[in-house]
C-alpha cells in the first residue's frame, strides 16, 4: 500500500515536471512572437526575416527591411516590391513577385477572352452604346520588349510604364474606317489585366466615334472613369482605389473630372462631352 503511494506520487511528480516544462515550452515559443509585436518588430517581405522596429517601406500592406530596399535586388514590375527569390521571370527580364504571380494573364486566348468580358462588362456595367466593331479590332499580348516597340511607333516612348496601349489608323480604300489594335502587356495579374483593358476598350470606343480631337486629359480620363466604373460594379476595391490614387493631370484629375461630370450630365452626357459631342 505504501509502495503504491509512493509509485503514484512518483508517477504524478514526473506528470508534473512534465507539464511544467510544456507550459515553458509553450510560453517560450509564444512570448517572443507576442513581444516582438509590441516592440513593432515585422517579417521583411522579400528576405523573410523578423526584423526589430518599423520598416521604412511598404507595399500594399507588406513591409520590406532596409538591407532588402538597399540591395540591388529585381524588382517585380507591377508593385516594384525587391524580390530575393520566387515569383515569375518573364523571357524579356521581367519579373513579378509571390503576390502578383497568382492568376497572370500570359497568353493570345486568356487576353482574347479578356477583351470579350470588358465589352460585355462595360454593356453591364456602364452602358451599351460603348461597343466596338469586332472586324475593325484586334487584340494582342506582347512582351516588353515588343509592347516597347509599338510604343515608339505610335510617338508615346516616353510612356514606358504603361501595361496596355492602343492604336487607331484609318484604313485604306472607298470609305475609310479606324481600325484600332490593343495591346496588352503580357503577364499582368488577372484584375489589374481587365482593369487596364477596359481602359484600352475606352481608346477604342473614343477613337472610332470622335467627333473631333481631344486634350489628353479629356481621353485618359474617360478611359480610366470607364475602368473605374467596372471595377465598381464588380467590387474590386483595390483597383478602384488605385485608379483614385492617381495624382497626374492626365489619368489622376481626368479621372476627377470624369467623376464630377457624372454626377452633373448623367452618363448620356458624359458620353457626348468623351466624343466632343459638346
Ligand atoms: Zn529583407
Ligand atoms: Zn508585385
Ligand atoms: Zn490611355
Amino acid at each position: 500500500m505504501g509502495a503504491q503511494l509512493k509509485r503514484s506520487l512518483k508517477v504524478s511528480r514526473w506528470g508534473l515536471l512534465f507539464l511544467g516544462i510544456l507550459s515553458w515550452l509553450l510560453l517560450f515559443s509564444w512570448v517572443p512572437a507576442q513581444a516582438f509585436s509590441q516592440l513593432g518588430g515585422y517579417t521583411c517581405a522579400a528576405c523573410h526575416q523578423e526584423r526589430a522596429g518599423v520598416s521604412s517601406r511598404t507595399y500594399e500592406g507588406r513591409q520590406v527591411c532596409p538591407e532588402c530596399e538597399q540591395a540591388s535586388l529585381p524588382r517585380c514590375f507591377i508593385c516594384k516590391i525587391p524580390i530575393r527569390g520566387g515569383g515569375l521571370r518573364f523571357s524579356d527580364g521581367r519579373r513579378n513577385c509571390d503576390l502578383h504571380s497568382q492568376r497572370v494573364v500570359t497568353t493570345q486566348s486568356e487576353v482574347e477572352r479578356y477583351f470579350r468580358e470588358a465589352w460585355s462588362l462595360i454593356a453591364r456595367y456602364v452602358s451599351p452604346q460603348i461597343k466596338c466593331d469586332p472586324d475593325l479590332t484586334s487584340v494582342h499580348i506582347v512582351d516588353y520588349n515588343l509592347f516597347v516597340e509599338r510604343l515608339r511607333l505610335s510617338g508615346k516612348a516616353g510612356e514606358s510604364r504603361a501595361h496596355g496601349l492602343t492604336l487607331t489608323i484609318n484604313s485604306g480604300g472607298f470609305v475609310t474606317m479606324p481600325v484600332s489594335q490593343v495591346f496588352v502587356l503580357q503577364g499582368l495579374p488577372d484584375e489589374h489585366a481587365l482593369s487596364v483593358i477596359v481602359h484600352e476598350c475606352g481608346h477604342v470606343w473614343q477613337n472610332a466615334n470622335l467627333m473631333r480631337p481631344l486634350d489628353k486629359t479629356r481621353n485618359e480620363g474617360f478611359c480610366q472613369w470607364l475602368s473605374y466604373k467596372v471595377n465598381q460594379g464588380l467590387g474590386r476595391r483595390q483597383q478602384m482605389a488605385e485608379l483614385l490614387a492617381r495624382r497626374d493631370p492626365y489619368y489622376g484629375v481626368g479621372l476627377q473630372v470624369y467623376l464630377q461630370l457624372e454626377k452633373q450630365l448623367g452618363i448620356e452626357g458624359l458620353l457626348d462631352y468623351a466624343l466632343g459631342r459638346d
